[in-house]
């Protein structure tokens, strides 16, 4: 007997299954893609004016786990959460090598606590935030 694991997300283009997201800004409501070509797909037929914030829930091997919390320890000029904000980990990428780092390294999708429009996923390379309790 084989078994499956559940998987409630699927594509609202396609079916398959959802590893893309996105936020509405306006009403915080997430809606599921596998791609961003489905999501234009979907979202050419509308004609609001409605924004949407991208992020992927999948867990990259090695990477903190989702649903963990953490803090800020870099920031650079443009970064719209200062050191010492906090937030929790929805999603994750890597490792892959970035030239700027000179490593190998992760991509995460963080809801900041203090963000104002709280729920906004923000993505941050790993060198800017630990791990909170570590
Ligand atoms: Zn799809």
């Amino acid at each position: 007997m084989v078994s499956k694991i559940e998987d409630p997300l699927r594509c609202e283009n396609c079916g398959a299954k959802a590893g893309m997201h996105a936020r509405n800004l306006k009403s915080g409501v997430d809606r599921h893609f596998c791609s961003p070509a489905c999501f234009d797909k979907i979202e050419s037929q509308n004609t609001s004016d409605e924004t949407h914030a991208f992020y992927q829930s999948g867990q990259a091997p090695g990477a903190i786990p989702n649903g963990n919390r953490v803090r800020k320890v870099v920031c650079e000029s443009g970064d719209g959460h200062p050191i010492g904000s906090t937030g929790v980990v929805i999603g994750s990428v890597g490792p892959g090598y970035v030239p700027q780092l000179g490593r190998e390294a992760y991509g995460y999708w963080i809801e900041w606590d203090e963000n104002p429009g709280k729920g906004i996923p923000c993505f941050v390379g790993d060198h800017k935030i630990v791990q909170e309790g570590k």
